[in-house]
């Protein structure tokens, strides 16, 4: 293999490993695509625009737990979620 070869599948294998951490924070904030994206196109400072960025994971009213999207009841406390318009 030549170097150019070689620097080359450093840089994706980096690029995966970017996407992959920032997929991972995504999580957290229920943005995984955005945060794969960021992290693939952007790297450390992917994570740090999703880290801060808004939090899209939906959380109950009553007792502030984190909720299954598009669920209707609270697995916490068994509270009604309401809909999001
Ligand atoms: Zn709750």
């Amino acid at each position: 293999m030549t170097n150019d070869v070689l620097v080359l599948w450093e840089v994706l294998i980096a690029c995966l490993i970017s996407a992959a951490v920032g997929l991972a924070i995504g999580k957290h904030k229920g943005r995984p695509t955005a945060g794969f994206m960021l992290g693939l196109v952007a790297g450390p400072l992917g994570w740090l625009a999703i880290a801060v960025g808004p939090n899209k994971q939906p959380k109950c009213p009553q007792c502030k737990g984190v909720v299954v999207p598009g669920a209707s009841k609270c697995k916490n406390c068994g509270s009604d979620i309401p809909l999001k318009a």
